[in-house]
């Protein structure tokens, strides 16, 4: 199973991504999230790319690039993976397929997950993520059971992503509609769309009636 997500900050990509890798044992591929540790950890590439994913800017393609090459070369991703907030360019795009034939693979499936602007900052804003596990909570729609912490067995105390906040929000909502339209050229015949405004469980059940449907 490899598939690819696109769609805008907080329409569900990486809540679903979890989901299915949990199902299929298969890796969930996040560029953000491997920024994100990156950052925490103070590597050069974290140190390179601080700047951009605080003020909700693209990191340059060659560091996302070699990143992504890198990660699908490890063995887990051998199996299946699901590529979540990659590509956000054409020309990322267009360096994905020469990753995937220097690996001998492909894409099988993309979705395309649609959310109205109001509706993903709404659930940007009111966001909170676990930073062990990357469960993403919200305070209003999907509050943890502990007030403030995570419900799995970690139990850390959430925390709202420095990138969440309603300036940065439209920045990020620019910068993924005014690549869409190049980026989806390059998958238009297995490029399906999904509601993002259903619950998640519907979501779930929308991905994979069309993966068991097209294969
Ligand atoms: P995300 O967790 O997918 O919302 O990504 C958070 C931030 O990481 C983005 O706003 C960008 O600054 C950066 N980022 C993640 N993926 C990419 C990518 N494929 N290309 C450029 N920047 C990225």
């Amino acid at each position: 199973m490899r598939l690819l997500f696109l769609g805008p900050p907080g329409s569900g990509k990486g809540t679903q991504a979890k989901i299915i890798s949990e199902k299929y044992g298969i890796p969930h591929i996040s560029t953000g999230d491997i920024l994100r540790d990156a950052i925490k950890n103070g590597t050069p590439v974290g140190q390179r790319a601080k700047n951009y994913v605080e003020s909700g800017g693209l990191v340059p393609d060659d560091v996302i690039v070699d990143i992504i090459h890198e990660r699908l070369s490890h063995s887990d991703a051998g199996p299946g993976f699901i590529l979540d907030g990659f590509p956000r360019t054409s020309a990322q795009a267009l360096a994905l397929f020469g990753v995937m034939c220097q690996l001998k693979t492909t894409i099988q499936m993309v979705i395309r997950f649609d959310c109205p602007d109001e509706v993903v900052i709404e659930r940007i804003c009111g966001r909170r993520i676990c930073p062990v596990c990357n469960t993403s909570y919200h305070i209003k729609h999907k509050p943890p059971k502990n007030d403030g912490f995570c419900d799995k067995k970690d139990g850390a105390a959430l925390i709202q992503r420095d990138d969440d906040t309603e300036t940065t929000i439209h920045r990020r909502l620019d910068k993924y509609y005014n690549a869409l339209e190049s980026i989806q050229t390059h998958f238009s015949d297995i490029l399906f769309e999904v509601n993002a405004c259903q619950s998640e469980e519907e979501v779930t059940k929308t991905i994979e009636e069309h993966w068991n449907g097209n294969r």
